[in-house]
């Protein structure tokens, strides 16, 4: 399988790479991004063969379609990372919530966000890669919480490859900066922030440009990859759980083989969106891929009314903080698969010149055949994650709240909606949801939920409240550069 560039060839690039070459060096001409040349397809035979597989013989079935440059035995060995998971037979259950309602669980590994379920396969894949070219990758990483965890947990002690993460001190919840500052690797550096998430991604730009950074790079002969959503290496492990919750409904009776379902994105920057457009454009029976946000609605704007508008827009903080994004990197790659190379690149261009761009009518039709959007304000979702908990005995976080307007608007179709964290990273909102009571902390929070719901809080997150901490450090960001290359 080869790649290609969403905004075409600029002369400079390699007019198509490897996969091995896309998730190493993911950066494509004019600032795009790689994607695959061509589908591959699935179709009803693959799936009935596939009823009674196991999450990862699935995965590896779907995985091998793409024909990727990367052999058997380690992809079998990068999907075992799936038995880390609470329920190795069953990494994603996917939970009956109503009668029309599934909820599927992305949650269940190591750092109980959806992150993990691309993070520990890609992770393990890359540092294999590198090790065998005998190159050293530097991953940067600026996280608003989920991200870092995920990236730290996958390439701690992996040999040639180093990472530097950077979150906001203060900004993250109690969970999410334990889960980093405790996170013991001889390759891995945490540094926070003073300020908010805007500083910690500035600060990475800064060191992006700076000349003295790039020169002790080169000197030490390292090199930079990056591990976020618009890596296709992650994307390509976001396509089988879409594949995995529709042969659930069909195994247990709910559908028939080939019935279409819905499903429902609690979406930030589209990686997770995207791979359910790939699984329905690859075959799989999906009716409509229904976008769900919060307060930073630029995806409902575009699904909507086909603009694209940050024109006067300002990030706006919500209580689903992995959402929190006004320039969703992944809706370029269906752009892409929509409109081809040229308008992309035309599109895109003017999203960074004039801050908008407007689609067609006709374009904005063809978005439309696959998705719908909505979002859903903070206030709404302390309505839902209440109502759930108390009538429905199903307890979600602010995140998975956000699918629910979807679903009451689609409720008479079959939905498949994402849950992307569990409760316990955000128990300080769910609290105020449940009780009412505001400014408890999250270790407090999460023994009165436990103690009120009678769930439990897994064993990785009771333990982080004991765990020493190795990271202690928090500068001012003009100091970050300075601190990485001391790491380095
Ligand atoms: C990253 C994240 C999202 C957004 O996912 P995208 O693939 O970037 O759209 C949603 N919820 C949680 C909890 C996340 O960590």
């Amino acid at each position: 399988m080869e790649f290609v560039e969403t905004r075409g060839n600029d002369g400079n690039h390699p007019k198509t790479v490897s996969f091995s070459e896309a998730i190493l060096n993911p950066s494509a001409s004019f600032g795009g991004l790689y994607v695959p040349k061509s589908l591959p397809t699935i179709d009803e035979v693959f799936l009935q063969n596939h009823l009674n597989s196991s999450y990862k013989e699935l995965a590896f079935a779907i995985l091998k379609l793409f024909q990727i440059d990367i052999e058997n035995a380690l992809l079998k060995e990068a999907l075992d990372l799936y038995d880390k998971f609470d329920d190795p037979s069953n990494p994603v259950p996917v939970v009956k919530v109503e009668e029309n309602l599934f909820v599927s669980e992305l949650y269940h590994g190591p750092t109980r966000a959806f992150k993990d379920m691309a993070l520990q396969p890609f992770g393990y894949i890359l540092a294999k890669l590198a090790q065998r070219r005998g190159e050293n990758y530097l991953i940067l990483a600026a996280t608003s919480g989920d991200t870092g965890p995920a990236t730290l947990e996958t390439f701690k002690n992996r040999d040639n490859v180093k990472v530097a993460c950077m979150y906001p001190a203060g900004g993250t919840s109690d969970v999410q900066r334990l889960q980093m500052v405790t996170e013991d690797g001889k390759n891995l550096k945490v540094i926070g922030i003073i300020g908010n998430f805007d500083d910690a991604q500035t600060a990475l730009k800064n060191l992006l440009a700076s000349q003295r950074f790039k020169e002790t790079l080169a000197q030490k002969d390292i090199k930079l990859s990056a591990a976020n959503s618009v890596n296709f290496g992650r994307i390509i492990f976001q396509i089988i759980y879409h594949i995995h919750s529709y042969l659930e409904l069909v195994r247990r009776g709910e559908i028939g083989m080939g019935d279409a379902t819905n499903i429902i994105v609690p979406s930030g920057n589209f990686g997770n969106a995207l791979g359910g457009y790939y699984a329905k454009k690859m075959g799989t029976p999906l009716a409509k891929i229904l976008i769900a946000s919060n307060a930073n609605n630029v995806l409902t704007q575009l699904i909507n009314e086909g603009r694209y508008d940050l024109r006067n827009k300002e990030l706006i903080k919500t209580s689903s903080p992995a959402m929190d994004i006004l320039k969703s990197s992944n809706i370029e790659r269906v752009l892409y698969d929509k409109f081809g190379p040229e308008r992309t690149k035309e599109l895109m261009e003017s999203l960074q010149e004039q801050g908008f761009y407007e689609l067609s009518v006709d374009e904005l039709q063809s978005l439309r055949e696959d998705f719908d959007a909505d979002f859903t304000l903070d206030s709404e979702v302390k309505e839902i994650i209440k109502e759930y908990a108390l009538q429905k005995n199903y307890l979600m976080d602010p995140h998975t709240a956000t699918t629910i307007k979807l679903y009451k608007k689609y409720s008479s179709d079959k939905n498949v909606a994402y849950s992307t964290a569990e409760w316990t990273k955000f128990a300080p909102t769910v609290l105020v949801a449940i009780e009412g009571e505001r400014g408890v902390r999250d270790q407090e929070a999460l023994e009165r939920i436990s103690k009120k719901l009678g769930v439990k809080i897994p064993e990785p997150i009771a333990a982080l409240f004991h765990k020493p901490i190795v990271h202690d450090l928090v500068v001012p960001k003009e100091q970050i550069e300075e601190e990485i290359l001391r790491f380095l």
